[in-house]
Formats: structure tokens, C-alpha cells, sequence
């Protein structure tokens, strides 16, 4: 018994994602193995608790796909401890807040307007709710984190906890800078290195492990693994987290999730893998350079990792536009805010754009000199349906050059 509607509904976004250019910093494409694993039939499996301490019968085999992922993970960051089982990023931010503060504390995080993440403060979010959320932001002129005025910050509120980590920030943090700020007020480090988990890895960005009483990462990013988060942790934390996560946060573990993840982290741990992100943000770069010799001006100046912030007044064109005119010819980003951006948040100034994705299926650099000028003729063209129809075309042309094809044609209908 299938349902038709439901698998023609998968079937017609299978295309989308082969037919479009994806430029949503935060997506990428998995690999067949990823896909296998995250599709398997340890979906049918509970096993609540942690390998060899589990609430269930019939765990052996998942406790050594839960142990597979842990010794890669560890492996991938250099990690004292481990925990595979986040369900999200979002998730596991909440587990790290829970094991080492109490409602009310004081947590010092990055601004949403400044790129920070909803879960590191924001007033709506639960993280905004349960304790006393206090930001800093980019400088404005710069638009760059100013490690001075975030010390001088803490220094003034005296925070328990510093919060590092952005979805939309183009710049490097300094995470040693960051822990001695820390260190300096006595505040717990804890970075979400969810965009930038990838670079870590590498070598590409600074790794915050060393430095960071916790990091968290989402692993369907920069990382290219199957939706979810990771928590990794110096020793002395691991019991406090690993009881926060479960059973403080979740109940049963998504064991075809944490399989996906083992393979994830074992490409990750390949040669082909680092190759993989040098050329991301090799792409990043020309892209940016691209855009600004059309006329634009990227946020901050430039980038140094896989995104971009594309500031378009020069253009005269708002974000909510831009979204819009973009994904009529099949390029896919999304509108962002930018520093003290003059609009609201649900038309902003900005777009971001990240390289992730396109570099998976083999964009190299004189194809993101091509989607950069594709971009520049949309926006400087946008009525005319004659020459967007021409940049569509041309869309498809590229993106039929440089398949996504894990599945078979037909495969979901
Ligand atoms: C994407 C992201 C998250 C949240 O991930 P979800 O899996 O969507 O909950 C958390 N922090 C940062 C910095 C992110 O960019």
C-alpha cells in the first residue's frame, strides 16, 4: 500500500533538488551511503539510553552503530567525549544549557541581527525564555566581531555562560580570544560550531575544541550528514550532558539518524573530504568577487568560510525580492538580514548564499563565476520574463551537467 500523493510529492522535490542551483548556506547534498543508512530499518529500533546501558532488549547491533559514530566523531574533532544522539542542532543547544545552568542564569550570546542563531538568546526561543539573555554584535562599521567590545560586554554583565557560534556570519571567530574572555570573568565557553563544523575538521577555520568547555554542531551542514546534531565535550562534562540530553531533553535515540551520521563522519574523515572544503571556500571567495565586480557589496568586505552576506541596495532590489526573482529561474537562497539593515526581517536588504551544496555536486571555480553572474543578470533584469526565461535555461544546462542522482530516475514514483 502506497500512497501515491505522498511519494509523487517526494518525487517531484527529488527534482527540484537535482534541477536547481542551491545556494542555502545551511544545505548540502548526502551521499547514496548517507542516504542508505538514514533510510534503513533501524527506524524500527528503540533503544533509550547509551550503548551497553540501554532501557531495551535487542541493542547489541545498535549499540555498535552508536559506537561506530562515536569512535569517528571523536576521531574527525580530536573529542574527549561524544554524544551522537542530538535529534537537531536545536536540541542539542537545549541539553548543553540544561546540564550546566539553571533558569535565570546569565548567557552572553551573538545577536540575531548580527547572525547569531535563535537558540543562543533569542527572545522567543526557549533560550531567550529561561535564562537572562544579554548579546553582542559586529562592529558597525567593520561588521566584523570585535573581540575588545564582547570582553568589555562581559566584563560588564558578567555572564555564566559565552555563547559562540552563527548561521550568518561570513568571518572567522577566534576561539581562543573567546576562552579568554572566559576565563577572565569565569564563564563556561560554549560554542555552536553548526555552520562551520566542516571547516573545523579540516583545519579550514580554527577548531573550537580545544578551547570550548562544549561544542555543538548540526551534522547536515558544512558536515554533509543526515539532519541532527552532535554534542562534543571535555571529560569532565560528559556525565552531565549525556544525562541532560537523555533523559532531560530526549526519550528514544533516532538510530537510523545516528547511522547516517557514522557514515558522514567516516567521509568526513577522508583525503577527498578536506579537498571538498578547500574548494568550498575557494568557491565562496569567487563567488564573492564575482558579485562585488557586478556592483555589490558583501557584508563585512568578504568572506573567509562558505557563505556569504550580500548586502543589494545597490541594486535597488530588497531580499524578499531578490528570493523570489532567484527562485523563478531555479536558484535557490534565502533573503537575510543585514547589520542595522533598514527593513524588517521578513523583507531584509541581504540574501545568503553559500557554496556547500554546488561544491558537492562539483561546482568548481568557473562555475560559481557563472551562478555570480547569473545572479547579477537576474537582479539587473528583473522584468524582463524574456531574459529570465534565457538564465533558467541556462540553470538547467549546468545543473544537468553536474548531476545529483543517488536514486534512479523513477525511484520514488
Ligand atoms: C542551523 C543552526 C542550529 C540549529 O539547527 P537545527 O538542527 O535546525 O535545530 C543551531 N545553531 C546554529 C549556529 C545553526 O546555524
Amino acid at each position: 500500500m502506497r500512497d501515491q500523493r505522498l511519494f509523487k510529492a517526494i518525487d517531484k522535490e527529488y527534482k527540484r533538488q537535482r534541477n536547481n542551483i542551491e545556494l542555502i548556506a545551511s544545505e548540502n547534498y548526502v551521499s547514496k551511503e548517507v542516504l542508505e543508512a538514514t533510510g534503513s530499518i533501524l527506524t524500527n529500533k528503540y533503544a533509550e539510553g547509551y550503548p551497553n546501558a540501554r532501557y531495551y532488549g535487542g541493542c547489541t547491533h545498535v549499540d555498535e552503530v552508536e559506537e561506530i559514530a562515536r569512535e569517528y566523531l571523536k576521531e574527525l574533532f580530536k573529542a574527549e567525549h561524544v554524544n551522537v544522539q542530538p535529534h537537531s542542532g536545536s536540541q542539542a543547544n537545549m541539553a548543553v544549557y540544561m546540564a550546566l545552568l539553571r533558569p535565570g542564569d546569565k548567557i552572553l550570546g551573538m545577536s540575531l541581527k548580527s547572525g547569531g542563531h535563535l537558540t543562543h538568546g533569542y527572545k522567543l526561543n526557549f533560550s531567550g525564555g529561561l535564562y537572562e539573555a544579554v548579546t553582542y554584535d559586529v562592529d558597525e562599521k567593520t561588521e566584523m566581531l570585535d573581540l575588545e567590545k564582547i570582553r568589555a560586554i562581559a566584563l560588564k554583565e558578567r555572564p555564566k555562560m559565552i555563547v559562540a557560534g552563527a548561521s550568518a556570519y561570513a568571518r572567522k571567530f577566534d576561539f581562543k580570544a573567546f576562552r579568554a574572555i572566559a576565563d577572565e570573568v569565569g564563564a563556561y565557553l560554549f560554542v555552536d560550531m553548526a555552520h562551520i563544523a566542516g571547516l573545523c575538521a579540516t583545519g579550514a577555520h580554527m577548531s573550537p575544541v580545544p578551547y570550548a568547555d562544549v561544542v555543538t554542531s548540526t551534522t547536515h551542514k558544512t558536515l554533509r550528514g543526515p539532519r541532527g546534531g552532535i554534542i562534543l565535550c571535555k571529560e569532565k562534562y560528559a556525565k552531565a550532558i549525556d544525562k541532560s540530553l537523555f533523559p532531560g531533553v530526549q526519550g528514544g535515540p533516532l538510530m537510523h539518524v545516528i547511522a547516517g551520521k557514522a557514515q558522514c563522519f567516516y567521509e568526513a574523515l577522508d583525503h577527498d573530504y578536506k579537498v571538498y572544503i578547500d574548494n568550498v571556500v575557494k568557491n565562496a571567495r569567487i563567488l564573492g568577487k564575482t558579485l562585488e565586480d557586478g556592483g555589490l557589496r558583501l557584508v563585512s568586505g568578504g568572506t573567509d568560510n562558505h557563505l556569504l552576506l550580500v548586502d543589494l541596495r545597490k541594486l535597488n532590489v530588497t531580499g524578499k525580492e531578490a528570493e523570489e526573482l532567484l527562485d523563478e529561474v531555479d536558484i535557490t537562497c534565502n533573503k537575510n538580514t543585514i547589520p542595522n539593515d533598514p527593513q524588517k526581517a521578513n523583507i531584509a536588504s541581504g540574501i545568503r548564499l553559500g557554496t556547500p551544496a554546488m561544491t558537492t555536486r562539483g561546482f568548481k571555480e568557473a562555475e560559481f563565476v557563472k551562478v555570480g553572474n547569473l545572479i547579477l543578470d537576474v537582479l539587473k533584469h528583473k522584468d524582463e520574463s524574456r531574459i529570465l526565461h534565457m538564465i533558467k535555461e541556462e540553470v538547467r544546462k549546468m545543473t544537468a551537467a553536474f548531476p545529483y542522482a543517488p536514486l534512479s530516475e523513477d525511484y520514488y514514483e
